[in-house]
């Protein structure tokens, strides 16, 4: 039990530079619905990022993360394939913003429209560079780049 939600605490989100704290409890619901399908612990990355230490760390300007929207998550084990098929089974996730980085993890962000990229080698460029998309859902895919 977390001090935030059942499996995550404030400690995972906090900003990595002054430990201030900005979070959506839509994205931690979210990233519960996501724990429960993956059946073991995520790996946060990044949650909160104050606007200097998004900046520092190459995040765009306005970045999801600044505004408590956005965590960048890691299934330790999983693919990146698996983890984005995990992710869009989350209606919250698949109507916000899906990046894909070659670091191995997923930015994940609950933004109120859909965006989808991913980032190869400090590159942005479409998703489809990192992962498919499953057959079932080519329809919808948006691959336009609005990192976040
Ligand atoms: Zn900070
Ligand atoms: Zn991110």
């Amino acid at each position: 039990m977390g001090d935030l939600s059942v499996h995550f605490s404030k400690a995972e989100f906090t900003c990595r530079c002054c430990g201030e704290l900005i979070l959506d409890q839509q994205l931690i619901d979210a990233l519960e619905q996501l724990r429960t399908l993956a059946g073991k612990p995520l790996r946060i990355h990044d949650g909160y990022r104050c606007p200097a230490h998004n900046q520092e760390v190459g995040g765009v300007t306005d970045s999801e993360h600044t505004r408590g929207l956005a965590a960048d998550v890691e299934i330790p084990g999983l693919s990146l394939q698996e983890m984005y098929e995990l992710v869009l089974q989350i209606p919250a996730f698949t109507r916000g913003g899906i990046g894909a980085y070659d670091g191995g993890f997923l930015h994940l962000d609950v933004r109120p429209h859909a965006a989808r990229w991913a980032r190869v080698r400090g590159q942005y460029v479409g998703i489809q560079h990192l992962v498919k998309q499953p057959l079932t859902l080519l329809a919808k895919v948006q691959t336009g780049s609005q990192p976040g």
